[in-house]
């Protein structure tokens, strides 16, 4: 790793800074990250991501440093045993891995 890319992969970035991107880089895929809203069932990830051939990830997102609550983790272990790819964003680089993954 460079040094650029070790002081980018270290420095704290914001929840809302984070959703900001993502919304945008995955419109640039051809998708769209939606806020997910799940008043009846709590714990589920911040976004549900939705890319062309059907193609579903989940992603929680957090401040850099902060990590899911018990329960996000048991829904996000739940959301993966039937199958589904649940990511957790707390970085610009955790989000550069996770674009980099679903452009392939
Ligand atoms: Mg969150």
């Amino acid at each position: 790793m460079n040094k650029k890319a070790a002081e980018k992969a270290l420095k704290k970035t914001s929840e809302k800074t984070l959703e900001r991107k993502i919304v945008v880089e995955v419109k640039r895929l051809g998708g769209k990250a939606l806020k997910f809203y799940c008043l009846s069932f709590t714990g589920m990830p911040d976004r549900i991501i939705l890319l062309p051939d059907a193609r579903v990830f989940f992603a929680e997102i957090k401040t850099t440093g902060k990590k899911p609550s018990p329960r996000q983790r048991f829904v996000h272990n739940w959301l993966r045993g039937l199958g589904f790819v649940v990511v957790v964003i707390d970085s610009a680089k955790a989000l550069d891995d996770f674009l980099n993954e679903i452009k392939n």
